[in-house]
């Protein structure tokens, strides 16, 4: 009455058991309800509700084997042998149909549960082959396992070394757990056995990892956790590391110059488990950047990008300039991963810092996509409209390379329009000082802010305009001049813009004459009617200064008049009956 067989186990229902699997006689003998019914043999009825039969396959061996349960040669070339896929035990035809599987008895008890424990199932609990047997592919087990087998040094060992034969996380916890659960006493002999593994020289990190939670009350696992750091092989050196860093940060243990010196150690995997707890140390500021430097600068990769990585745990680092170099470094590292992390833990960095790396590295040279990078992440702190952020990051860019300039001058433009005046009259101060002095765009944003509502950023763009007016170079004096609109500006620059752009009608560069006339709103050139018309307006402005300007340039152009009277251009009878006539 064999079948096909689904390959997982029939106790518990997880799979998947490996085996050469053909046949199996589990569809017969599987459930209580077939227990002691009429297809057992009278001698193995189950005298329990959890006994067992063994999961039988017929398995096609092809060396040697011995039947386990009466010792006899298995013999024939295939299907010679019945093996158990919980208790793996081999067995020939005759012995196969005898005797119960207590590894199947007790994972039922395990997997179905049930209050009260028989005492044949007590019995298997105390088994310690039994439970080796089982504990790491079904850890559960080790629920259930007799408090006697704790205090048996060699159950702990055989513990210890099957962890280390697998990688199952689930059964380590659960070993974790089930100690944890031991009273006192048997908590210490476990220390005394695991401390004794850990100096016999064997790689074994289990025992380590079972150190840790029982340091508790325990100076001699602390001890030995802390001693292992130090162990022959790296595989215990990076299981001490983590453990002894939880140690220190989860309870306290002062160990953290004897964890920070494994960031030099000469394995590369303790040194990534010595970078990676970094953040969690007590150390002093100057030691812990040291040791950060140390790290980005590793030779192994790995090292590099978990330092990257451990980096952006932390917050708020500033740098010193020393350290700004190592940083350019590590984000132009050879290592594409290094390099992504690397980015991402600018983050950590005070703005300040972020800048200051920012701005060097701008100065080394750069591919398309990290220049594109780099102008990204300053925009991004833009873009936060914080006026501080915006402040150091327009400070930082005074002696950058002439494209990173170029482009941030962009981005601050594209704040002028900020709703925060503080970050408005920095943005403009920064376009001052970033653009080119005739670039025509700049100049057109910088000057329309001589409207803002706000004094400050008014200020701030004729505090920039002014400059560019005075410049020797004409070209400059124009490109800007012709950007400045006199109507609706700010109250505080009002007078000295008009000022400013009165005086330049006088000017003897035809242009820079017509760029002022524009800046009044006005099409037709400086000695023009026109001109003379709103000239005459501002000797009756309310402001003083702007009265005495306009009373200047009139009398300039006066003057120019007369001395030209046999000119082509203007009688001077024609300007003064120009400025008779006209009435305000
Ligand atoms: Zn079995
Ligand atoms: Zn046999």
């Amino acid at each position: 009455m064999g079948g096909q067989v689904a390959k997982h186990c029939s106790a518990c229902h997880r799979g998947p058991v490996a085996d050469d699997i053909i046949e199996t006689n589990s569809a017969i003998l599987t459930d209580e309800q077939s227990c002691g019914s009429k297809l057992l043999l009278p001698s193995r009825r189950c005298n329990s509700n959890w006994e067992r039969l063994h999961d039988d396959t017929i398995v096609n061996l092809f060396s040697p084997a011995w039947c386990d349960g009466c010792g006899a040669l298995l013999v024939g070339v295939l299907q010679q042998s019945r093996r158990c896929r919980v208790c793996k035990r081999l067995a020939c035809e005759h012995c196969a149909t005898n005797n119960p599987c207590f590894a199947r008895s007790l994972l039922s008890f395990v997997v179905e549960g049930s209050k009260e424990m028989p005492a044949a199932i007590r019995v298997l609990c105390m088994d310690m082959a039994l439970i080796h047997g089982l504990a790491s592919e079904h850890p559960e087990v080790l629920e259930y396992s007799a408090e006697e087998l704790w205090r048996n040094p060699a159950f702990l060992r055989g513990l210890v070394k099957l962890a280390d034969g697998s990688e199952s996380t689930s059964y380590r916890k659960k070993v974790a757990e089930r100690l944890s659960l031991c009273k006192k006493s048997e908590r210490e002999v476990a220390v005394e056995v695991l401390s004794a593994m850990v100096q016999e020289d064997l790689p074994l990190t289990f025992a380590i990892e079972l150190l840790q939670p029982l340091a508790e009350g325990n100076p001699k696992a602390f001890a030995t956790v802390k001693e292992s750091l130090k162990h022959g092989s790296p595989l215990v050196r990076t299981a001490a590391v983590k453990a002894a860093a939880e140690l220190a940060q989860l309870r306290g243990f002062k160990c953290s110059s004897a964890l920070c010196s494994r960031i030099r150690d000469t394995d590369a995997g303790v040194r990534c488990a010595a970078t990676s707890i970094l953040p969690t140390l007590e150390l002093e500021e100057r030691t812990k950047m040291g040791a950060w430097m140390a790290c980005l600068q590793d030779g192994d990769a790995t090292v590099r990008k978990t330092a990257c990585k451990a980096l952006v745990q932390c917050g708020g680092i500033e740098v010193e300039a020393r350290s700004r170099s190592v940083m350019v470094n590590i984000l132009l590292d050879k290592d594409q991963e290094v390099r992504a992390e690397a980015w991402s833990a600018l983050l950590a960095f005070k703005t300040t810092a972020l800048t200051g790396i920012l701005v060097s590295l701008a100065r080394s040279r750069l591919d398309d996509i990290t220049r594109k990078r780099l102008v990204q992440t300053l925009r991004g702190l833009l873009t936060l409209g914080d006026p501080k952020e915006v402040q150091v990051v327009a400070s930082s860019l005074t002696g950058a390379s002439w494209w990173l300039r170029l482009a941030m001058c962009e981005s601050f433009c594209q704040h002028l329009d900020a709703s925060n005046a503080e970050v408005r009259a920095i943005c403009v101060s920064a376009v001052d000082s970033l653009a080119d002095r005739t670039d025509n765009k700049a100049a057109a944003a910088v000057a329309a802010k001589l409207q803002d509502s706000d004094a400050k950023v008014a200020n701030a763009a004729w505090a920039a305009i002014r400059k560019r007016l005075g410049d020797a170079d004409p070209d400059v004096n124009r490109v800007w001049l012709e950007e400045v609109h006199c109507n609706h500006l700010n109250p505080s620059v009002r007078g000295e813009v008009i000022g400013a752009v009165l005086n330049n009608l006088t000017e003897t560069s035809w242009l820079i004459q017509m760029a002022a006339t524009r800046a009044l709103e006005l099409k037709q050139p400086a000695e023009s009617r026109e001109v003379l018309e709103i000239l005459m307006k501002f000797k009756e402005d309310d402001d003083p200064a702007v009265q005495q300007i306009a009373e200047d340039v009139l009398e300039h152009f006066l003057l120019l008049g007369r001395e030209s009277a046999e000119g082509i251009d203007l009688e001077p009878d024609s300007i003064c009956k120009s400025l008779s006539s006209t009435s305000f």
